[in-house]
């Protein structure tokens, strides 16, 4: 299986820049750092809280304080994804504003969107999304939102959509409703952490919007303690989730795999994406995320052909470029099925 799971296309959706970044790229960011005593370890097993995760993030975010490093932490996240066989990938980021060195939010996306013009020449195709912070209060999503409509007219073909994200206990995702419902009708994509904690008040109208993906939405399920009316709405909507089986467990946001809510959406044949979260802070990579739904729930080389190709559907780019990676899959498809001897 993980000689399969290497050599399956891949199609990562829910992937945090910061959260990517590789013990290779921090040691690079260190070395550039003087006076830096920074002690940091991704190693696999060392679990925590979400809490303890956030802790991580802030101290990435203390080596990519300036366009630079966001710059090379961009490339080199691309190049690793590449290098394990994901075909497409969406990226998303907060835009960060850091005084010392003067990087603005402004100038924060400018670095990440060089990046991936100047990775164009690999095979794979990049798009992405800013981030909200919800720690960062209203005023900055209004300003987000903003830089993401001129990035959208400057950089339309990569500036796909918005995602709202940041630590789940803090503030109330309502408050950027209003933020949201202009970014719709700008015409970005909204790729939202719902339910990633239990949080019965504030999923309801966030799901009205409706997000056009749902990031893990863990308590969004009866059996999880959300409520029948998420679960229709979901199921009737049809809405993506994205799931990050590692992260969530690596979080404690779910006791062990076996209860992971890709089990019940799955079963329910609802469109379910395997996305890495922060393959950095978790440790880990799509290939590895594969194999894992694949030993958890007992999916076969073929479930996973179908889990991979239909992530395809679920992408934010334009109905050209989806057509574009079904017919590159049609000839991976053909490629795997005489290297493994198997009808996918
Ligand atoms: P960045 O946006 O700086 O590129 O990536 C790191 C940020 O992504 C974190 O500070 C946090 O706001 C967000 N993030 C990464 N992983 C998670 C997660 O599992 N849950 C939530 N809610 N936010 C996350």
């Amino acid at each position: 299986m993980e000689e399969f799971c290497k050599s399956l296309p891949k199609v990562e959706l829910h992937a945090h820049i910061n959260g990517s970044v590789s013990e290779a790229t921090i040691q690079k960011l260190l070395a550039k750092k003087k006076n830096s005593d920074q002690q940091f370890s991704f190693k696999k097993g060392s679990t925590g809280t979400l809490k303890e995760c956030f802790e991580k993030f802030r101290l990435i975010h203390q080596l990519t304080d300036n366009t630079e490093s966001v710059y090379q932490v961009t490339c080199d996240v691309i190049h690793e994804f590449h290098d394990d066989n994901v075909k497409y990938l969406e990226l998303r980021s907060t835009p960060r504003a850091v005084q010392d060195t003067g990087m603005s939010r402004e100038s924060y996306v400018e670095s990440v969107l060089r990046a991936i013009q100047d990775c164009g020449d690999l095979d794979i195709i990049v798009r992405f999304l800013l981030a909200i912070d919800r720690r960062n209060g209203v005023k900055v999503g209004w300003e987000t939102l903003r830089l993401a409509q001129k990035f959208q007219k400057s950089h339309g073909d990569l500036v796909v959509g918005m995602d709202l994200s940041g630590d789940p206990s803090v503030g109330d995702a309502r408050d950027y409703l209003p933020v949201f419902r202009e970014a719709q009708k700008s015409g970005l994509k909204l790729a939202l952490h719902l339910c990633e904690i239990p949080a019965p008040e504030e999923t309801m109208e966030m799901l009205t919007l409706p997000p056009d993906r749902i990031g893990h939405g863990t308590f969004l399920h009866t059996e999880a303690g959300g409520n029948q009316q998420f679960e229709n709405t979901v199921l009737k909507n049809r809405t993506p989730l994205e799931l990050c089986l590692t992260s969530n467990l690596i979080g404690q946001t779910v006791p062990n795999l076996d209860n992971h809510q890709f089990k019940f959406w799955y079963e329910k044949e609802h469109p379910c994406v395997i996305c890495t979260d922060d393959k950095g802070v978790f440790s880990t990579s799509m290939s590895e995320e594969y194999q894992l739904a694949a030993s958890t729930f007992d999916l076969k080389q073929r479930d996973l052909w179908n889990l991979s190709e239909q992530s395809i559907n679920y992408t934010f780019c334009e109905e050209n470029v989806k057509e574009k990676l079904r017919d590159q899959f049609k000839v991976y498809k053909s490629k795997m099925e005489e290297q493994f001897n198997i009808k996918l």
